[in-house]
């Protein structure tokens, strides 16, 4: 059994018995794991109250080549999802990017970059990056990395290039946009607008900055998270539409999806 380390984001956490629980973390270097932490729920543990929801950890670990948990031996705090105490809506696009992260990989099955977005986006919501925003492009980061990016640009199935002057087609099971030869019969087709489709493309292409603590900057998350922004008033066919494709995908629906689409009068 070997001892490694890495880098974690707290995923879940699990009471296991009076003094220990079970983990789940996306590790930087070896995917997602479930681990037996041992002692956690005690006041003087080697975890000092590190195994907080969206934490970002330095952890050490046996790692166990059967199915069975891994157990985790240290976990070193390096930085606290801090929303959860000033934001409700923030904490809740925060969980989502731990449901995504949760759903969309496999254990076992690193993605370094899937990781970086997630530390990325997580410092963003904390830093007051514009919300929307910051959740759509963590969303098309996870969806390339998954192997399920929709097609944006060419129609799905023939490739030819689409042109967003009008109402798009965009195939949720077929994987992204449709012409209209390839459209008729096809299940599962929703008509987007322009400026949706417009706002994907742009999320796609842009990239998200990397928290200045590791990168050496001095700029802040929220100014790094601004290289676009869409229209407020597509957010609603925004939500509609990504909630959509990920049930798609995944088989039901995501349970924070509900929570990320209210209005902003809505949100505390
Ligand atoms: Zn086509």
């Amino acid at each position: 059994m070997a001892s490694e380390k890495s880098r974690a984001i707290v995923l879940k956490v699990v009471e296991f018995s009076e003094s220990s629980c079970i983990v789940t973390l996306f590790t930087e270097d070896f995917g997602k794991i479930g681990a037996l932490a041992k002692g956690a729920r005690r006041a003087k543990s080697s975890f000092e109250g590190a195994l907080d929801l969206l934490a970002l950890v330095r952890i050490v670990f046996l790692h166990k080549s059967s199915e069975s948990l891994d157990l985790l031996t240290e976990a070193r705090l390096e930085r606290r999802f801090r929303s959860s105490q000033r934001d409700l809506a923030r904490l809740y696009a925060g969980y989502y990017v731990a449901e995504l992260l949760a759903e969309l990989t496999e254990p076992g099955d690193p993605h370094r970059e899937l990781f970086q977005a997630a530390d990325a986006t997580l410092f963003a919501l904390d830093h007051d990056a514009p919300l929307p925003e910051t959740v759509l492009r963590f969303e098309l980061v996870a969806l390339r990395e998954a192997g399920h990016m929709p097609s944006l640009e060419e129609c799905v199935v023939c490739g030819r290039p689409i042109q967003p002057e009008k109402r798009v087609a965009f195939g949720m099971t077929a994987g992204g946009v449709l012409c209209d030869d390839c459209r008729p019969g096809r299940r599962g087709v929703v008509n987007v607008s322009s400026g949706l489709l417009a706002a994907l493309r742009q999320a796609s292409a842009s990239s998200l900055a990397q928290p200045p603590e590791r990168a050496g900057q001095v700029s802040s998350a929220g100014e790094a998270a601004t290289d676009f922004a869409f229209d407020p008033a597509i957010r609603g066919e925004l939500r509609a539409v990504m909630n959509n494709y990920f049930a798609h995908l995944i088989g039901h629906r995501l349970r924070m999806s509900e929570y990320l689409g209210a209005p902003p009068n809505q949100q505390p």
